[in-house]
């Protein structure tokens, strides 16, 4: 089956997600902002200490040029007599101080003795009257200056002081300060550091392919300015390219440096964002800068954000298992209730039904009782009604009986009478024939009484297993002479094993002697007339079948077949009082008895009595 995620999951993972972006953002914003600070506090530091050094720097020549003044006496500097003396001095002056160069100037600025008076470039003679530090000098004020020899094209800080005689300006002495000097405290910096003058030029930078560059575009009546100065020469004055991205105060800028065709190789990043932050050189017009990469910062803070990110995942993780841990336990502690409620439902369904159960129980016994009661009455009401029916047959038989014995009563009244009077007239032969007559009678309704004496001294018979087998070969041996009369065959099939029957012997004898002699009667006058006798067991049942190849029973005789002093006989052959009596002995044991044609012809009677299986005959 494939993965559906649920709704709810869909929106859980996506509050997640949103909750984890918005940490990552939010650590992301929090740490650079931080990080900043920090930059910026760093980027104060490294100005601060780079400001000192450089001060301490320059601070060692501050007061050179008016220490000159003191050396020698003003007026011998100055005079041009002195000049070849004067000029060895500051050379070898400049030799010892390790600066660039130092000289001295007139009032009106030309150079009277200078520290490189051997070379053929030297200052001596030159008019540097429009120099600014001679100007500031001459005002009085110290000369502070950067500028690029415009003899030999060498940068250097210029530092003047005017020289006084009685409170008199009779020159200028100058001094010019390498800016190698100055640059070497440049070297241990760990980001880009420059310094820039008056004009926004850089003079002095921690990388070499800055210096002489301009961090802001300066414009053209700027740079004609400079000419006229000819402060930076030769030099070009290349913009930095610098684009600010931020301003975070006065003095703090976030900037971008384009990246340079030829960048030289470097310890730090000279291209890319930094942050720009600048500050005035104490008793200078020169301004110090420190571009501190933000490359660190980015980095820094794109993996602080990133760890912030996989902790809120972690976190999200944790909390969802948590809830779904949570959620399983109640869902369990909710099964469990549910359980418990269902089990205590149960228990009192229980009850209920235990209760009802007795209820109906109770019921139960009283509607067996009931049935039982009504059982009995029906017991009772249907002994009533045999009795009522054994009444009924009774009737019938007596009616029967009256019936069939009225007639030769009133023949014997008729014939006794007559007997008299035919002996009285002397007719002896008639009178003789009438008592043959009567003799016949009597023995008619000595045959009917002595029928019904037989099924009165039957009917007191308890039934009790007799095996059949016994019973069929008594009867055989009744019927003995009589077969052999008729030269009739009797074929007796009976199941392996001795079969008992719950009957009374001698009465289930009666019935077979008659149902034998009932088949026998069907087939006289036949060749060779023959009965099959078979005896089987159907599970609690004996059944036992009488067959003859006889006349069959007829169509009008089948209905009435077990009505007593029913005979298709004749008179002297037959009451039709054997299968009615035959079938309230076979009923008395709890059989049946039914009789039917089979379909090769002939009549088929079938006895069915119960089994007395496991009882033994007495
Ligand atoms: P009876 O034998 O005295 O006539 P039953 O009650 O024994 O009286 O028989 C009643 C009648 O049933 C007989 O008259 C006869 O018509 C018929 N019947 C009985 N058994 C057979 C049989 N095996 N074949 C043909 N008819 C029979």
């Amino acid at each position: 089956m494939p993965f559906r995620p649920s709704l709810r999951l869909i929106l859980v993972c996506a509050v997640a997600l949103l909750a984890v972006a918005a940490v990552a953002l939010t650590t992301y914003r929090l740490s650079r902002q931080q990080a900043l600070l920090e930059l910026q506090a760093t980027g104060r530091h490294r100005l601060d200490l780079y400001a000192a050094s450089l001060e301490r720097e320059i601070g060692k020549y501050a007061y050179f040029p008016a220490a000159l003044g003191l050396e020698r006496a003003v007026p011998d500097l100055l005079d041009a007599r002195m000049a070849r003396e004067v000029n060895g001095y500051l050379e070898e002056l400049n030799q010892r101080a390790g600066t660039l160069s130092i000289y001295i100037m007139n009032r009106a600025g030309r150079v009277l003795a200078s520290s490189n008076w051997r070379r053929p470039d030297s200052f001596v003679g030159a008019d540097l009257s429009f120099r600014p530090y001679f100007r500031d000098a001459i005002a009085g004020y110290k000369g502070r200056f950067f500028g690029i020899g415009m003899l030999r094209g060498e940068p250097g800080y210029y530092l003047s002081s005017a020289l006084a005689d009685g409170g008199e300006v009779i020159g200028v002495a100058v001094v010019k300060v390498g800016l190698e000097q100055l640059e070497k405290s440049l070297s241990t910096m760990e980001a880009p550091i420059f310094v820039t003058d008056e004009n926004g030029v850089i003079i002095l930078s921690s990388v070499p392919g800055w210096k002489f560059r301009t961090p802001h575009p300066i414009g053209e009546n700027t740079r004609a300015a400079f000419d006229r100065s000819r402060q930076y020469n030769r030099y070009e004055l290349k913009p930095l390219g610098v684009r600010e991205i931020a301003r975070l105060d006065e003095q703090t800028r976030l900037i971008e440096l384009a990246r340079e065709k030829n960048e030289a190789p470097s310890v730090y990043p000279t291209s890319g964002e930094f942050m720009a932050q600048s500050q005035p050189l104490a008793r200078s017009t020169w301004t110090l800068t420190v571009y501190s990469p933000l490359g660190q910062i980015e980095y820094m803070s794109t993996i602080r954000a990133a760890v912030a990110g996989v902790t809120t995942v972690l976190l999200c993780f944790v909390t969802l298992t948590f809830n779904e841990r949570r959620k399983h336990l109640q869902d369990r502690l909710a099964a469990r209730e549910a359980l418990q409620q269902a089990h205590d439902e149960l228990e009192r369904k229980v009850e209920e039904r235990t209760l009802d159960l007795s209820t109906a129980n109770l019921k139960l016994q009283d509607e067996i009782a009931e049935r039982v009661r009504a059982e009995r009455s029906l017991r009772a009401t249907q002994d009533e009604l045999i009795q009522a029916g054994k009444l009924a047959v009774i009737g019938q038989l007596s009616t029967g009986i009256a019936h069939e014995l009225n007639q030769p009563l009133a023949a014997l009244r008729t014939l006794s009478a007559n007997t008299a009077r035919f002996l009285e007239r002397g007719d002896e032969a008639t009178a003789r024939s009438n008592l043959e007559r009567i003799g016949q009678l009597v023995d008619r309704m000595g045959q009917i009484t002595g029928e019904l004496k037989s099924f009165a001294k039957k009917s007191s018979g308890q039934p009790r297993p007799a095996e059949m087998r016994q019973i069929v070969s008594s009867v055989a041996a009744l019927l003995e002479q009589r077969l052999r009369a008729c030269g009739a065959q009797l074929a007796c099939r009976f199941p392996d094993t001795p079969v008992y029957a719950l009957c009374d012997p001698n009465r289930m004898e009666q019935v077979l002697v008659n149902l034998l002699g009932n088949a026998l009667d069907a087939m006289t006058g036949q060749a060779s007339p023959r009965i099959d006798l078979a005896v089987e067991v159907h599970g609690r049942t004996i059944r036992l079948q009488v067959r003859d190849y006889g006349t069959g029973l007829r169509d009008e005789v089948l209905p009435r077949l077990f009505e007593p002093f029913f005979t298709t006989k004749e008179a002297n052959l037959g009451l039709g009082l054997g299968l009615a009596i035959s079938a309230g002995i076979v009923s008395d044991f709890g059989g049946t008895l039914a009789g039917g044609n089979h379909p090769e012809g002939g009549a088929v009677f079938t006895l069915e009595l119960p089994l007395a299986e496991n009882t033994r005959p007495s």
